[in-house]
């Protein structure tokens, strides 16, 4: 539809970001994705270090596209938070996860706890601890069998709003985990006035924690800080043998990644917990 010279009409102005026509296009699509129930959930498992047993799982959006296929979270995720589709899509995930849990309960599977990704704009959504009360008591799941995952730059913003909802869910008796730790702009000081259940430390450092002196120090940091504030710890994307040995050495607490297992479609997740896999 581009041709060169004088006065022809050009669809595509030569300075059009590509990138914003792309992402045009994909709000479109991820609309439509809604409409037609495109998106499924898939389950990572969390790893307790201590009996290597399966204690929980992740819950992380997935969607199937006609014909692109499998599109990825980090390509959709940015523009759904800019379009708010995300706080539709993450209450989706967020009863998904919450039925699918309590269905695992009901076939008789250890008493599983499943992490869901809040984003900032579905946490600001009015009555968002009504939401949280309500899909429990609609899904019949146990309050301290779901687990909220917030990132840590956006538990810095709004400091009382936050500290008062994330106090309200923990009379709920839903725990906290703070997702990406070490990644955000916050200062420390928030942890002091608001106990989380976890910190999740970012994969980021976990990668180069045996061959970068650096981002060793700073895990073995994070792990020590959380023991002594009573907080579990979880490293997030452990691939190799020697991450997992030295995380082991500092004591941490539980693992998440490809070496004990990716995130699986409900079914074979099942599977990993009926045949009681151990890392
Ligand atoms: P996240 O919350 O940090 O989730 C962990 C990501 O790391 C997942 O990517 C997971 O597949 C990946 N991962 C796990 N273990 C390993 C490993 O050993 N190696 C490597 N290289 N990666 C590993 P995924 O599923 O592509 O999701 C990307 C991001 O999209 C998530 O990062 C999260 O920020 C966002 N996301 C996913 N689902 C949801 C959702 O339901 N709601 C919201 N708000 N965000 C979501
Ligand atoms: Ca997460
Ligand atoms: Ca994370
Ligand atoms: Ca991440």
């Amino acid at each position: 539809a581009k041709e060169k010279g004088g006065n022809t009409f050009q669809l595509y102005h030569p300075e059009m970001n590509m990138r914003s026509l792309h992402w045009l296009n994909l709000e479109t699509h991820l609309r439509k994705a809604v409409e037609k129930e495109e998106f499924s959930v898939y389950y990572q498992p969390l790893v307790d270090l201590g009996t290597g047993k399966i204690f929980g799982m992740e819950s992380l959006l997935r969607w199937n596209h006609p014909e692109w296929g499998m599109v990825s979270p980090g390509e959709f995720i940015p523009l759904a938070e800019e379009t708010g589709l995300i706080v539709p899509l993450g209450n989706w995930v967020l009863k998904q996860a919450c039925k699918q849990t309590y269905e695992w309960s009901q076939m008789g599977f250890p008493k599983l706890c499943v992490s869901v990704n809040i984003s900032m704009n579905q946490f600001h959504q009015p009555n968002f601890v009504q939401l949280i009360q309500d899909t429990l008591r609609e899904t019949k799941l146990h309050p301290n069998q779901l687990c909220l995952e917030i990132t840590e730059s956006v538990a810095m913003k709004n400091v009382s709003y936050i500290m008062e909802t994330m106090e309200n869910l923990k009379q709920l008796g839903v725990q906290i985990s703070i997702d990406d730790f070490g990644t955000g702009y916050s200062s420390l000081s928030y942890l002091k006035k608001f106990r989380v259940h976890t910190l999740k430390i970012d994969q980021s450092f976990i990668r180069d924690i045996t061959v970068d002196e650096d981002s060793a120090a700073i895990v073995t940091a994070l792990i020590a800080m959380s023991r002594k504030l009573k907080i579990k710890s979880l490293a997030e994307g452990v691939e190799t043998q020697e991450q997992l040995r030295f995380l082991k050495e500092q004591g941490c607490d539980e693992i998440q990644g490809y070496i004990f297992s990716t995130p699986l479609a409900p079914e074979h997740f099942e599977e990993l917990v009926k045949n009681n896999k151990l890392l």
